[in-house]
């Protein structure tokens, strides 16, 4: 793509399910890569700054990045009552890793992305979202998560699969088998967090992964957040755990201590994201349990 800022042809549109299509006004190709695993690219738009994309899949946009980043990070790390050791699975933009790491008592965290050129193009080209490689908290791992998990060896508190779709390499992080490992490397009152996709599009394989994690976990919650970048609008995480409940162990007092500049998650967000409407209760209540709210 050459500089294209008087080219009004020229979008990114990213084709969901070969139904529907997400676009972004292109300024220019900023980076374009090929791994063994994927297709890595960045482009600068219009309207949404700088675009990641693994095979041609937004990933992210500089533009609402700190939604989805705030909201994987955060909710996990005020509901534990001590988050201390933390493995990311995927996530190789970076930006759980710097949301987690603002985390002060966090001493470790472990982060296994498949793809190296994943990691080189954000930290090159999206620096905002890539900041916090440098720290000497971080370990990161290139390799397979699922047989990063299946090996074992490590306890954590948080474990969050900040992962992409469920195609590719990505595939086996939805199965059976791997929330299996990952319910053997969290601590008692551990908590996994799972990258849930579309309540509106993927209903059924909501389905498929959140039953796994039914027969792993006694306690299983949903949660919502909104999303320029992703198609539908509004996308979800799992929250599974041995005891804890995302609402009523939730503590607001130690988030107000932390003092955090953030944009999207607070208190009221927190809560509130559990909440879920009729057509979520609809497709999965069975598999959650409730939270007071
Ligand atoms: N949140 C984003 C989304 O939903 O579009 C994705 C964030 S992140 C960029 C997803 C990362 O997971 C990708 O960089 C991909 O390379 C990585 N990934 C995919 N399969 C993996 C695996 N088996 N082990 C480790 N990382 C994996």
């Amino acid at each position: 793509m050459n500089d294209a800022a008087n080219r009004p042809d020229l979008w990114l549109r990213e084709v969901h399910q070969d139904a529907v299509a997400l676009g972004f006004r292109v300024v220019r190709s900023v980076f374009s890569g090929r791994s063994d695993h994927q297709q890595v690219d960045v482009v600068e738009t219009v309207a949404h700054g700088r675009v990641l994309l693994n095979d041609g899949i937004v990933m992210l946009s500089e533009r609402d990045e700190f939604v989805y980043h705030e909201m994987i990070a955060h909710v996990p790390l005020f509901v534990h009552p001590a988050p201390r050791r933390v493995l990311i699975i995927g996530g190789g933009d970076g930006g759980a890793a710097r949301e987690v790491l603002r985390h002060r008592d966090v001493e470790r965290v472990v982060m296994v992305e498949i793809d190296a050129l994943v990691i080189e193009a954000c930290r090159r080209h999206l620096p905002k979202v890539a900041a916090a490689f440098d720290d000497p908290r971080l370990e990161l791992i290139i390799g397979d998560g699922v047989a990063y998990a299946a090996a074992g060896g490590e306890t954590f508190d948080v474990v969050i699969v900040d992962s992409s779709d469920p195609v590719g390499p990505a595939r086996p992080l939805f199965d059976a088998g791997f929330y299996r490992s990952v319910a053997n490397l969290l601590a008692d009152d551990g908590i996994l967090v799972t990258q849930a996709e579309s309540p509106f599009y993927d209903a059924s394989l909501q389905q498929r992964m959140l039953a796994h994690q039914r027969s792993l976990f006694p306690r299983l919650h949903l949660y919502l957040f909104p999303t320029l970048s992703y198609p539908g609008g509004l996308w979800s995480f799992g929250f599974a755990s041995r005891g804890l409940c995302p609402v009523a162990d939730f503590d607001a007092r130690r988030l107000d201590a932390a003092g955090l500049a953030l944009r999207y998650y607070n208190a009221a967000v927190h809560r509130a994201a559990f909440a879920l409407p009729g057509l979520v209760l609809e497709s999965l209540g069975g598999l959650l349990d409730p939270v007071p709210l």
